[in-house]
């Protein structure tokens, strides 16, 4: 892609580097928000800043959040001793929409994936492992997706509790392997939670 302009190859550049952006639409991007008010853009651009600079994780579920106790976290009303393992903050808001939990979550931050160099360090195990064993938790209802990374993750995290005082089980889904749970609707997640299957019958049927 030639450019008549350097400033406009660099915005190209960097909005290019997004997940799913190509360098078309990155001029596109660009283009438009030449086109806007300078003031849309400054807060664009002041949004993303305080983002990076402001934003805090739960000490506790390790989710994102403006406190160091997340809302869910601190509310009154969850049962604190169920826990339900989740990827990312997708899950978590994809479950709560399903109005159909009421326990708290871990957020581990990701999948073990040897191919992109993702280890079990890397994730928020160790702390799960910690809660479980400071005898927190009751129930941890595994719901990462089903797909080989995800597996592996509910795989290994079970291996850390084994012999630990802890149920097990994972959500129940009517939806395809490899399905992320974002796109799961409401009615098919909030019924794959109440109806949870043990972790461990989950191994042999499989
Ligand atoms: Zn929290």
């Amino acid at each position: 892609m030639e450019f008549s302009s350097k400033l406009l190859e660099n915005a190209v550049r960097e909005m290019s580097q997004l997940p799913g952006i190509g360098k078309r639409t990155a001029l596109r991007l660009v283009l438009h928000l030449l086109k806007q008010p300078e003031s849309q853009t400054r807060q664009l651009t002041a949004a993303l800043n305080s983002l990076k600079e402001e934003v805090k994780f739960c000490r506790n579920c390790h989710n994102i959040s403006d406190v160091s106790l997340c809302e869910i976290c601190a509310s009154p009303k969850r049962e604190k001793e169920l826990v339900c393992v989740v990827e990312d903050i997708r899950d978590v808001m994809a479950i709560e929409n399903t109005s159909q939990y009421k326990g708290l979550y871990h957020v581990l931050g990701g999948k073990i994936s040897p191919m992109e160099g993702i280890g079990p360090q890397d994730l928020t195990i160790a702390s799960l492992v910690d809660k479980v064993r400071q005898g927190e938790i009751n129930e941890l209802i595994f719901a990462l997706s089903s797909t080989m990374e995800g597996d592996t993750t509910n795989f290994y995290i079970y291996k850390q509790l084994e012999g630990l005082e802890v149920k097990m089980s994972t959500i129940a889904r009517g939806i395809a392997v490899g399905d992320e749970l974002e796109y799961a609707d409401e009615v098919t997640l909030g019924r794959s939670i109440l109806n949870r299957i043990p972790f461990e019958g989950s191994l042999k049927s499989s």
